[in-house]
């Protein structure tokens, strides 16, 4: 052996990569170069990434650092590389540490939390150092989700690292009996992110408190505002201002969907809207969820909040920053997400300029950056049970009581998608990302997978889908490599029920009511009853199927639908007697959709529950065209005449599979509207039969628990209809809960359906 080698210095380098570098051949790539070079140490992986110890000679550590970058496997993708010089241990040979079990991530990912009492009085207060500073935070309260960039849950590998406590927050942190005894994003106006406010040119035009007053002002004037939330992008508008609302859903193209508004204080929602407790305690909760409650007809917003519906949704300020612009504007604010309709969420500044520009009169900025985005969560109160409509901040990641050894990750459908991953050390749901119809949304996905599997430390090669060929999520994933399992929509919707109510292990009768999911027969199912299991199903039941005249746009135009159900139910003469309000393409042409009615090919056949309830609503409504998937039902609830007694006849028809049969419904419908009798009355009578129906037909299956799931449930009327129905049977009745019914649930019930079938050989 020379003898120049051995005299020269043995010193130590600890290497750290980061990004996709687990569970693809990354450590036996790097220990091969190592050992190639004589170097000795370990590598292992860690839940923050890749970490290698080696020790020898400078110029082979130096030949190591450059080598890392050809040796690596193609599927390795490094977002960071740390190097750091360390004194040699003496170390012999090179090991790969495998230590137990992969080094994926067990802990649960902490949730986003709003801003507790202790943190709004300091920052309300005049003489304490806080005193309004946008950015207060304690261990109890605070951004955590949005910000963390990697696991485990530490101010380094935060959007907060780059903030340097200073000495007196330093203090705070380091002292046992502080509230912000490591609280990881604590911070102080001396130390912490800074607040100002600019127009659309960039311009700063205040800063600290004085930006909330600008952007107080500017709402005040009737403008808009776009605040840097907690998880993205808010747009803030006067909800009090019929002319700002207004101009806000002209800018946004947003017609006639729902606009959430925030309130100072629970006293306020109280003047808004009838709270129920339950309703009172979500508002108030540490989640701060927007709650959709019924609105007061004395309220001071204005009517354009949420047209035709008897409902608003609210919520109290969810961070300092609102709770101290809220109380600049003393009055009710519009927050909706910075997007335009069908763009995902802006989170990024870049982003958020280029997007928002024609949005937002004046910006209220900060540099605290988001690491995650995430949407305000939307929940209801359904028969006493918290339903969640929009799974996002406060809740998501939602842990899933789900056990599997082998990583996935399910992808949900198209419409307001979420995914759900299990790890191999636990399982959850991940939050709203939203509707696939855009390419921005369809990027903010793909982006959104990479993330949320970094964060739960695995490579996933597994996949779940749904069986729609046209899907956005399916058509990708058959390009992965890997294993891919699809689960019909309906199974899915159900398996999510029976995974809510820890009923995975048990057959149950499952209702799924939707808009459109793929059958198993290739015509779209959307009012089905299967008999499930988590691994298959029978369709038992299903609505009378009917067609839909010129197939998707049937969904934007129910008149189309309630033409077919009348020309099915009472003949075409009837039909042709129908006359609609002229829609916003011109004038409904009756005898053009007539001559196609019976078209197999532009007249596709359903079950879905979601086209009924559209059908009967263009009928009692006069609802033409609908702005919004849903919209039609939404109005149909709204105006339900709740003392009404009267039900409308579905009866069930035997056969196999049984069918309810709702031509004598459309019948009674001519009739009611023959005899003008009240919308309200109609749209009862037609939730008390439909809830009939549901109940006889799941009395039929005792005694198999009921499982309620797809977007038809959020309906409140409907759902506790059938609670009334089938009270003697209220423990086994399975109601929507925190997995969302609609298809922001669905990843879930993939996911656990998968599971339950996989092959424990492979
Ligand atoms: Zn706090
Ligand atoms: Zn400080």
């Amino acid at each position: 052996m020379p003898v120049v080698e051995e005299c020269k210095a043995i010193h130590a380098l600890r290497v750290t990569l980061r990004g996709r570098v687990q569970g693809i051949g990354v450590r036996p790539a790097l220990a091969r170069l190592a050992s190639g070079l004589g170097l000795s140490g370990a590598i292992r992986n860690t839940s923050r990434g890749v970490q290698i110890i080696v020790e020898g000679a400078e110029d082979s550590l130096s030949a190591f650092l450059e080598g890392i970058g050809k040796c690596l496997p193609v599927a390795a993708c490094v977002e960071e590389l740390q190097v750091q010089h360390g004194e040699a241990e003496g170390r012999t040979g090179f090991s790969i540490e495998t230590g137990g079990p992969p080094d994926v991530l067990a802990v649960r990912v902490p949730l986003d939390r709003v801003a507790c009492h202790d943190c709004l009085a300091e920052t309300q207060s005049t003489d304490d150092r806080r005193a309004g500073y946008a950015f207060t935070s304690c261990t109890d309260c605070g951004p955590r989700y949005s910000v963390i960039r990697t696991m485990p849950y530490e101010r380094a590998e935060t959007g907060m690292a780059s903030f340097l406590l200073c000495p007196t927050c330093r203090k705070e942190y380091e002292s046992p009996n502080n509230r912000r005894f490591h609280a990881q994003t604590t911070a102080c106006p001396a130390c912490g992110p800074r607040l100002w406010c600019c127009d659309r040119s960039g311009r700063v035009i205040a800063e600290a408190r004085h930006a909330i007053c600008a952007a107080a002002e500017t709402i005040r004037r009737g403008h808009s505002v776009a605040l840097r939330g907690l998880g993205g992008y808010q747009l803030i508008v006067d909800a009090t201002s019929r002319f700002a609302v207004e101009s806000l859903r002209r800018r946004k193209r947003r017609y006639g969907k729902p606009l959430a508004v925030m309130v100072g204080s629970l006293e306020e929602a109280l003047g808004i809207a009838w709270l129920s407790e339950k309703e009172q305690e979500l508002l108030t909760s540490a989640a701060g969820p927007i709650v959709v409650a019924s609105r007061r007809d004395d309220g001071v917003l204005a009517p354009e909040i949420s047209p035709g519906l008897a409902t608003v949704g609210l919520m109290l300020p969810t961070t300092p920053l609102h709770a101290l612009l809220i109380q600049e504007c003393r009055r009710p604010l519009v927050v909706t997400s910075g997007n335009n309709e069908g763009e995902p969420l802006a989170y990024r500044p870049e982003q958020a300029i280029d997007r928002l520009h024609e949005l937002a009169d004046v910006w209220l900025e900060h540099d605290r950056p988001i690491e995650r985005p995430v949407d305000d969560s939307v929940v209801r109160v359904i028969a006493g049970r918290t339903a969640m409509i929009r799974l996002a901040r406060g809740y998501a990641p939602l842990p899933l009581r789900l056990e599997s050894r082998r990583p996935g990750i399910a992808l949900g459908g198209h419409q307001k998608v979420a995914v759900a991953l299990t790890n191999g050390a636990q399982a959850v749901l991940g939050p709203h990302v939203g509707d696939l119809n855009t390419l921005a949304s369809r990027e903010r996905l793909l982006e959104h997978i990479t993330a949320l599997s970094q964060l739960f430390g695995f490579e996933p090669d597994r996949w779940v889908v749904d069986p729609h060929p046209e899907y956005f999520t399916t058509r990708w994933a058959a390009d992965r490599l890997g294993h891919i399992a699809s689960v019909q929509h309906h199974h899915a919707h159900v398996v999510a029920g029976m995974l809510e109510h820890g009923w995975l292990d048990r057959e149950v009768l499952g209702v799924a009511f939707d808009g459109t999911g793929y059958g198993s027969d290739g015509t779209i199912w959307g009012g089905e009853f299967l008999r499930a299991t988590a691994t298959g199903f029978t369709r038992v039941a299903h609505l009378r199927p009917f067609r839909l005249p010129g197939g998707e746009k049937a969904v934007r135009e129910p008149w189309r639908v309630a033409v077919s159900l009348v020309e099915q139910a009472a003949g075409l003469e009837a039909a042709s007697q129908l006359r609609f309000p002229v829609d916003v393409n011109g004038s409904a042409d009756l005898a053009g959709l007539l001559r196609m009615v019976h078209s197999k090919r532009f007249s596709p056949l359903t079950s879905s529950c979601g086209r009924l309830f559209d059908g009967v609503a263009a009928l009692v409504l006069g609802t033409g065209a609908s702005q919004f998937e849903g919209q039609p039902a939404m109005l149909l609830e709204a105006v339900c005449a709740q003392e009404e007694p009267g039900v409308y006849s579905l009866p069930i028809r035997a056969g196999d599979p049984k069918q309810i049969d709702w031509r004598p419904m459309i019948l009674a419908v001519l009739h009611d509207l023959a005899a003008e009798t009240a919308p309200g009355v109609m749209a009862m009578r037609f939730h008390r039969g439909l809830a009939r129906a549901v109940a006889q037909l799941c009395r039929d299956y005792q005694p198999l628990p009921i499982v309620l799931s797809g977007g038809v449930f959020q309906n409140r009327v409907l759902v506790e209809l059938i609670v009334e129905n089938l009270a003697d049977l209220a423990q086994r009745l399975g109601l929507p809960g925190l997995i969302p019914v609609n298809d922001g649930g669905l990843a879930a019930g993939q996911l656990a359906a998968a599971i339950a079938s996989w092959d424990p050989r492979d």
